[in-house]
């Protein structure tokens, strides 16, 4: 065991929030260790509820427990390993539960080097990526391979089309065997997604028809989070009524780019998350987002846990790296965010 790590993890402890570590075993190859840490999540998977796959460093990836008794998975641990983990597994954290806060960073896949400074933050974000872009199937497979949560972000038409700047939006115009298509196509290239979201959408989101066609034509298992970037959307309705797994977005961040703007609205979604449950907020990989997200985790992590998105969905929702797992290993379970 690493007195050092475990002491970074125990600073936490002081607070209610994380409560203590297990061990840390040698770093291994990057890629040994991805694959030693999803094999290990499976493994904890048949004791455990609550796994997620956490950021470590530039591009390694911890596990965390979130459990009502630390000290019963402590004992777990040390009889499922009495050696620590397994090799190539750095850090096992253990939290309480707390008030679940979904951050979905949106717009992914235009530009490199996005990707580094938000893992760098160490939250597990969810990553909404647009499709067809230089980066976005480079993007899903990295993150898909960290266990991490990726949307396809599905450019649907606004009602002022002079933000139409990309290629591949699904159009008013089109019929719906065009969009379904064109959809499928758009969801091909962000393999390992848990989900979809729309990128804009204002004008296409209000056609209750045309959402319905393309829940329909997505995978039964895919989450539907509707960005509502109108008040009249129907995109979470299509979604309900078809009893996929539905959210919405509460809350954006950065509409405003401005660092104070952003942390006004992140304490606004903290409120609601403490007062629901669970909230879901939407941003951008902004500098200004980033400078905001890190002062935010830094100041409230007691009081909140940032989650990746299918841990706020009612319905069960498995996270990517379960799709690994040998079959037998039931999914968790999540509390209906309300
Ligand atoms: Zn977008």
């Amino acid at each position: 065991m690493s007195l050092r790590a475990c002491l970074l993890v125990l600073g936490l402890a002081l607070s209610p929030g994380a409560i203590g570590c297990s061990a840390l075993a040698e770093r291994r190859h990057a890629n040994h260790g991805l694959a030693a840490t999803r094999a290990a999540a499976c493994q904890l998977a048949l004791h455990f509820s609550v796994i997620d796959l956490v950021p470590a460093g530039r591009d390694g990836v911890s596990l965390r427990i979130t459990h009502p008794s630390p000290d019963e998975v402590q004992r777990k641990l040390r009889s499922l390993w009495p050696k620590g983990p397994p090799p190539g597994v750095s850090e096992v954290s253990v939290e309480r539960a707390r008030p679940r806060l979904v951050v979905v960073l949106d717009d992914f896949g235009l530009h490199g080097a996005q990707l580094e400074t938000v893992w760098g933050l160490g939250e597990p974000f969810s990553y909404a990526i647009l499709p067809r872009q230089r980066y976005s199937a480079r993007y899903a497979r990295w993150l898909a391979a960290r266990g991490a949560s990726i949307l396809a972000h599905v450019p649907m038409e606004p009602e002022d089309t002079r933000h139409m700047t990309l290629a591949g939006f699904l159009r008013v115009g089109m019929s719906d065997a065009e969009r379904v298509r064109m959809f499928r196509e758009h969801l091909e290239t962000v393999p390992g997604a848990v989900g979809w979201n729309n990128h804009m959408g204002s004008r296409l989101t209000a056609l209750a028809p045309a959402m319905r066609a393309l829940v329909a034509a997505s995978e039964a298992h895919h989450l539907v989070l509707d960005s509502r970037t109108s008040a009249r959307t129907t995109l979470e309705a299509a979604a309900r009524e078809a009893g996929r797994p539905a959210l919405r977005r509460h809350l954006f961040l950065d509409n405003v780019r401005d660092v104070s703007h952003i942390r006004t609205q992140l304490a606004a979604a903290l409120r609601l998350a403490t007062r629901r449950g669970a909230a879901v907020a939407i941003g951008h990989p902004y500098p200004e987002t980033i400078r905001a997200l890190k002062l935010f985790v830094a100041e409230h992590r007691d009081e909140v846990q940032l989650v990746p998105i299918e841990r706020a969905v009612p319905a069960q929702v498995a996270p990517v790296w379960r799709r690994h797992c040998k079959p037998g290993l039931g999914l968790h379970s999540t509390d209906d965010p309300r």
